[in-house]
């Protein structure tokens, strides 16, 4: 599928601040992935839709969680994780993404997962640094991202950890599991 298709589609999805997102987190995916060597056009396409459920209601996120066999913990924790399992279903069966690499880099983008392949890397990233975003920390992990891969993914998983439990949020367990996979890897 060409930019301009996917742009159109995901663009009926979303509004206009969440559409600036995305073609932040595209333009920034595709700089990451010529970077390290990932396809760029998968990188391309899996950020443009990375945030295609972001609009969807808690009960229909919820009746797919359900319907699909997805991991029913997720339910036990904020719905602001189930955008991102729920877009890679939508994306598959709405769009007809059918490349398992582009939808497990949307399903992971939120919590991130254990051995996260180059491609979920990238869009995690990518998410989490493109231009419009600013908060505290952002700068560091823009300039680790440029750098180390792994080192920007493990200080934005520390950032988000750390932003969660300073708002007395639970934390997934898979957003601790990335962390810990991380943690070991960079010893
Ligand atoms: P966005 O969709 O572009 O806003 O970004 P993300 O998909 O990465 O994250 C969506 C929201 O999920 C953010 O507000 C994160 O802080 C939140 N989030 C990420 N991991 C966790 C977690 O483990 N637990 C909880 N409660 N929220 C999380
Ligand atoms: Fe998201
Ligand atoms: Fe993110
Ligand atoms: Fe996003």
């Amino acid at each position: 599928m060409k930019r301009e298709e996917a742009l159109a589609i995901v663009r009926t999805q979303l509004k206009e601040q969440r559409y600036i997102h995305t073609l932040g987190v595209m333009e920034t995916a595709i700089e990451l992935a010529k970077l390290y060597g990932a396809d760029v056009q998968k990188a391309e396409l899996a950020a443009i839709f990375h945030d295609y459920a972001k609009f969807r209601t808690k009960e229909e996120m919820k009746r797919i969680i359900i319907e699909q066999h997805m991991p029913q913990d997720l339910l036990a924790y904020s719905p602001e994780l189930w955008h991102a399992p729920v877009g890679a279903y939508l994306v598959q069966t709405e769009v007809g993404i059918q490349d398992e690499d582009i939808l497990q880099a949307i399903r992971y983008h939120t919590s991130g997962r254990p051995n996260m392949t180059l491609l979920e890397k990238i869009v995690y990233i990518a998410d989490y640094i493109e231009p419009n975003r600013s908060f505290p920390g952002v700068d560091e992990v823009r300039a680790l991202a440029r750098e180390h891969l792994d080192r920007a993914l493990f200080r934005a998983l520390q950032n988000t950890i750390q932003f969660l439990m300073d708002k007395r949020e639970p934390i997934y367990p898979d957003t601790f599991h990335t962390y810990n996979d991380i943690a070991k890897k960079l010893k």
